[in-house]
């Protein structure tokens, strides 16, 4: 059997810098607490867990004094604010792309621009992006969002860092019928992008394609729709074990990709696997 791994896949660089802090972290102190779940993929959030890591669902339940990892795409400033008045150390994991989001959200606001966020409003990383903004500001999804007879004053925009350039331009486009100023900063990571790219680069020279990433992650999910929406076989799976043998034979020539969370062991495991059938 061919096999083929995407290239790129897997961990995108905030995450693979995140679970290095948190592995350092945990070396260090032994037990580490984390507000939500680090990263999604939960066969490496349980290895994770094996070395110490606890999970907690909010900042006032981690115990005083003790030390807690933010995650790579960040807690809002209040959540942050009250680890740092709870915790003996926080080790921040928050990936600078979120960052940079948050900081140019921040100075928009301070300049008094209205600010527009294109991005999912129940993700964690837009709600951390809102709490830097004091002035007015939206969530969109898309330029249907945009209401069309509202006339806005001076027009601040920014995205989360997942979303497409052509949807964030479309956004851009639309807005500026709709103000008389209009300042955008792209700050869209291409990490997931590049990674729809490599599947679809990937899909019209195999015979199916095995994404491997968590059920709850949203990048792994655009992943297997990429795969799909080209005409690919594709199965979806966390961990090796969950292989469909009915699903591999037959098949001369299989692709692997993974979601931006999969660490390289998984992979490996996978690809180990395959080769053994
Ligand atoms: S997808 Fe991009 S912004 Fe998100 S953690 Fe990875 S590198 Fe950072």
């Amino acid at each position: 059997m061919n096999l083929v791994v995407a290239s790129p896949t897997g961990l995108c660089f905030g995450v693979r810098r995140a679970i290095g802090q948190l592995e350092d972290a945990l070396t260090r102190y032994g037990v580490v607490y984390s507000l939500g779940s680090p990263i999604h993929n939960p066969p490496e959030v349980r290895r994770l867990m094996g070395l110490g890591l606890k999970l907690v669902d909010c900042a006032s339940d981690v115990p005083e004094g003790a030390v807690v990892f933010i995650r790579a795409h960040g807690v809002s400033k209040a959540e942050y604010d009250e680890l740092g008045r709870r915790a003996g150390v926080v080790v921040d994991g928050t990936c600078p792309f979120v960052t940079n989001a948050r900081e140019k959200a921040e100075s928009l606001s301070g300049e008094g621009y209205f600010v527009v966020v294109l991005g999912d409003s129940n993700h964690p990383e837009v709600r951390g992006i809102l709490s830097y903004i004091e002035g007015e500001s939206m969530v969109i999804s898309s330029e249907d969002d945009i209401d069309a007879d509202t006339r806005y004053g001076r027009l601040g925009v920014l995205s989360q860092t997942t979303q497409t350039e052509a949807g964030l331009a479309s956004v851009v486009s639309r807005l500026i019928l709709h103000s008389g100023e209009v300042k955008v900063y792209n700050t869209i990571c291409r990490a997931t992008i590049e990674r729809q790219e490599s599947i679809a680069r990937m899909s019209a020279k195999v015979d199916g394609i095995v994404v491997l990433g968590g059920k709850n992650s949203a990048n792994t999910r655009k992943l297997v729709e990429a795969a799909e929406s080209l005409g690919a076989s594709a199965l979806w799976i966390e961990h090796s074990d969950e292989l469909d043998r009915g699903w591999v034979m037959g098949k001369e020539s299989i692709g692997i990709a993974a979601g931006g969370s999969t660490p390289d062991w998984l992979i490996n495991d996978l690809t180990e696997k395959l080769k053994r059938l």
